[in-house]
């Protein structure tokens, strides 16, 4: 254990967490989560980690405080993290360590810190067929899996053969693709585990092909969605058999503002942040919720993770 000196604004600021383990990686104290989010909001976090290589979060996990709350964030392209921040220790798997990918056989291993754009020039320079569908999706390879993410009739349930992952007592091992008991967006995930590494199955196809197919995504995207926009992607999950889209336009959700929050006009599930705080982007969630439920009666649940400290 150790004191914890940390370069804050020019400043060497002394932190109050002195219990923090002695880490080869980066500290960061008071770190703007609004830095780390595609939505570009989100207070603090009291600390950041950003562990050397595997070992190195293997020892602050068996090292750290066990009351210290651990929450690990990727890309943050699927969070909307609270003005206040969050408690305790958010680590981020941004080494080169974590992003490292070796094709073996017709296997794929990917660190979890590798993102999903970084994955699509090996996607295309080997004709990775099966995981086109994955190149589009912003975030890291540890975010998607966790939210079993998806699109073009895909998703991390179709193509996961197994996960290296590390619990809350520092025990890494593999789980196998059944054992996260996959569904629509969702894998039975450990709130204290953290992926490590994810083995992908794909099939050897014609690089021209994957290529094309990976255009393709790209272009019905340029299409259909907002582009170059303060986003998380899809606010809600899709209904059963139905489209949350329909749902907020039928409810004059599209039509919502809060502070320069709104729905985007190219595609109402997708919220568009022009500038504003995260509690006008939540307060504009839960308007949009509580109007469809209003309207047709369904509850709509948030896809967008919304995590951090209520105020
Ligand atoms: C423009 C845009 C388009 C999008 N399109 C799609 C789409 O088509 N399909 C789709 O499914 N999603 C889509 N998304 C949402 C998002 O990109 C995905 O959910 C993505 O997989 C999240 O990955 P991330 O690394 O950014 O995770 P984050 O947003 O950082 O985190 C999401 C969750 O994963 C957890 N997590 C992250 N890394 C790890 C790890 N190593 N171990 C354990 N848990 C971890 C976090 O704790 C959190 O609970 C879109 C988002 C945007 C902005």
């Amino acid at each position: 254990m150790w004191r914890l000196k940390i370069k804050i604004w020019g400043d060497i600021m002394t932190a109050d967490i002195t219990a923090l383990p002695q880490v080869r990686g980066t500290y960061k104290l008071k770190e703007p989560l609004s830095r780390h989010t595609w939505l570009n909001v989100g207070g603090p976090a009291d600390v950041m980690f950003m562990p050397a290589d595997e070992a190195d979060l293997q020892e602050f996990i068996r090292q750290k405080n066990p009351q210290t709350d651990v929450f690990v964030i990727g890309g943050g392209s699927n969070l909307l993290v609270r003005d206040s921040g969050i408690a305790g220790v958010v680590i981020k798997l941004s080494d080169k360590n974590f992003a490292q990918c070796q094709i073996d056989g017709s296997r794929l291993y990917c660190g979890a810190g590798c993102s999903n754009f970084a994955l699509k020039n090996i996607v295309s320079a080997n004709g990775l067929g099966g995981l086109e569908f994955l190149c589009s999706i912003p975030g890291t390879l540890g975010g998607a899996m966790r939210s079993n993410a998806g699109c073009f009739g895909s998703d991390m349930s179709k193509v996961l053969v197994s996960a290296r992952v590390i619990d809350g007592n520092g025990r890494v091992f593999e789980v196998a693709n059944e054992d996260f008991h996959f569904a629509y967006r969702y894998s039975d995930f450990p709130a204290d585990w953290i992926v490590l590494e994810v083995c992908l199955s794909f099939e050897k196809r014609d690089v021209d092909v994957v290529r094309a197919q990976i255009a393709q995504n790209e272009e019905y995207r340029r299409a259909h969605q907002p582009q170059g926009i303060k986003t998380a992607g899809s606010t809600f999950k899709n209904p059963e058999g139905t489209a949350a889209w329909k749902l907020i336009k039928e409810a004059g959700g599209d039509t919502f503002v809060f502070g320069k929050a709104k729905m985007s006009a190219v595609h109402c599930n997708f919220l568009h942040n022009e500038g504003t705080s995260a509690s006008d982007v939540e307060n504009l969630c839960r308007a949009v919720q509580q109007a469809v439920k209003q309207k047709s009666g369904i509850d709509l649940e948030t896809e967008v993770k919304i995590v951090g400290r209520e105020q």
